[in-house]
């Protein structure tokens, strides 16, 4: 244990006076298998394909609770938006009586009993601030800060990146955000439309959860207004009496993806009529090329379509800028609302704590090799959940990580016989 107190020392004294006072406590944990940051669906599944391997991994998460972007930031209506055969985790199929479609209280059931299933254990309220590989030792070196702002420093030899494509919700800056006066909210605090009930709601972005919070907020007696900048496709849910993305992925089998696309927007085309009449243009590209270019995913309609018909939901151009309470948009056009929901997304925040510049764009923090190929980096780096491709993209990774890591770790296991498993921390 020489050599932790090393590590120990130079830390204490590579800091500054101030930094020191503001430290609560710094300890230093060696870990002898790797650490997943994230207790998402993604780490999870990298914990437990790991678990059955007989790797032991550290789950660090920054939350008090696993999953807390299905717990904590969204809506209470969500469902899986794409049938629950293609989001199960590996090795755990979902409980037979569950609907095509779960409910979010469902998934999270599900998760729960997932953790439960392979005894993960995630140390809860562990921000990872930053993580480096250490050249001199041959090991990772990730530090996290506590609730009460007490840090640790973990030791180890790999490190699955498991933070997600939406680690942090994207609020773009429209002129005269300040001056509206009203309510501002992203969608990850969004919770029901029965909050905004007989008010005016200027919702912005038209993916998946923005089109669902204008039914939302439809079926509460509020009155939306959807912001549509950009172009695109809208597909049914279902067709031909199956799931759109089931039946797209089964087609794929046997046609290229162009046909396939050609395919979709005809029978969108028969179900849905032509979007662009209602301010709903399509790309000029397929939806699955898109997706597969892009990564750009297409609406799958639960019901909006048809409200924006019947002019229960109103559709407009892109924002000019904002007034006290009131938008005016690029086509001169100037409405009142008492509130605006911003469903504009999120992004990856790897590159705000992963010191390391190979594997993943500084520009996105997603992994800069395109999928199948983006869950290996160098050093003992992984990253799960980056492909997507959702929860069916983080399966894939995990399992690939697990096999990976058995292979890589059986050959050099006298390596890692040299650290002492703190095992109440383990999962
Ligand atoms: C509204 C919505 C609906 C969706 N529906 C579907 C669907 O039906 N099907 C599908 O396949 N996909 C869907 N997705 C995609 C979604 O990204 C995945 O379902 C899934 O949540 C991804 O899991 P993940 O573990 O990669 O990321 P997350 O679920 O985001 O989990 C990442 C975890 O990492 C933690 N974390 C982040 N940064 C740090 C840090 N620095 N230190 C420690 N912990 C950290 C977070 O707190 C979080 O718990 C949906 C997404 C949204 C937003």
């Amino acid at each position: 244990m020489d050599y932790l107190r090393e590590i120990e020392g130079k830390r204490l004294h590579d800091r500054n006076p101030n930094e020191k006072m503001m430290m609560k406590s710094s300890r230093c944990v060696c870990v002898s298998g790797p650490i997943i940051v994230g207790a998402g669906p993604s780490g999870l599944a990298a914990a437990a394909c790991l678990k059955v391997k007989g790797v032991r991994s550290v789950v660090l998460e920054r939350s008090h609770c696993i999953a807390s972007l299905w717990q904590l930031k969204t809506y209470d209506r969500l469902r899986l938006h794409l049938p629950k055969q293609f989001c199960e985790l590996p090795l755990m199929p979902f409980p037979e009586g569950f609907p095509t479609y779960p409910t979010k209280q469902q998934f999270i059931q599900y998760l729960e009993a997932y953790a439960r299933k392979f005894d993960i254990n995630p140390s809860f309220n562990q921000s990872v601030v930053s993580a480096e590989y250490d050249q001199v030792l041959g090991l990772w070196r990730v530090r996290t800060v506590g609730l009460k702002k007490e840090e640790t420093e973990y030791v180890c030899p790999g490190l699955i990146v498991a933070t997600g494509e939406n680690a942090e919700p994207v609020v773009p800056d429209i002129e005269g955000m300040k001056d509206f006066g009203g309510d501002i909210l992203h969608t990850s605090l969004y919770k029901k439309g029965g909050d905004f009930g007989g008010k005016r709601v200027l919702v912005v972005g038209c993916g998946n959860s923005g089109m669902e919070v204008c039914l939302d907020l439809c079926n509460h007696n509020a009155s939306p207004t959807l912001v549509v900048r950009d172009t695109v496709h809208v597909l049914p849910r279902e067709m031909l009496g199956k799931s759109t993305f089931g039946l797209s992925m089964w087609l794929l089998k046997w046609l290229p993806m162009r046909l396939v696309d050609g395919f979709l927007l005809i029978v969108s085309r028969l179900l849905l009529g032509d979007t662009a009449r209602y301010g709903l243009h399509r790309p000029q590209m397929g939806p699955l090329q898109l997706k597969n270019l892009s990564g750009k995913t297409p609406v799958l309609d639960v019901g909006t379509l048809a409200k924006i018909k019947a002019g229960d939901i109103k559709v407009s151009p892109g924002i000019q800028r904002l007034r006290p309470l009131s938008a005016e948009f690029v086509n001169g056009k100037t409405e009142k609302f008492d509130a605006i929901i911003l469903a504009t997304g999120y992004k990856s925040n790897v590159p705000s704590w992963l010191k390391e510049k190979e594997m993943f764009s500084v520009k996105d923090g997603l992994p800069k090799r395109p999928f199948p190929n983006g869950w290996k980096g160098e050093s003992g780096l992984y990253a799960v959940g980056f492909t997507k491709r959702g929860l069916l993209g983080a399966s894939m990774d995990a399992k690939s990580i697990a096999d990976d890591i058995e292979m890589c770790w059986k050959a050099e296991s006298k390596h890692f016989s040299y650290f002492a498993r703190p095992s109440s921390l383990q999962s």
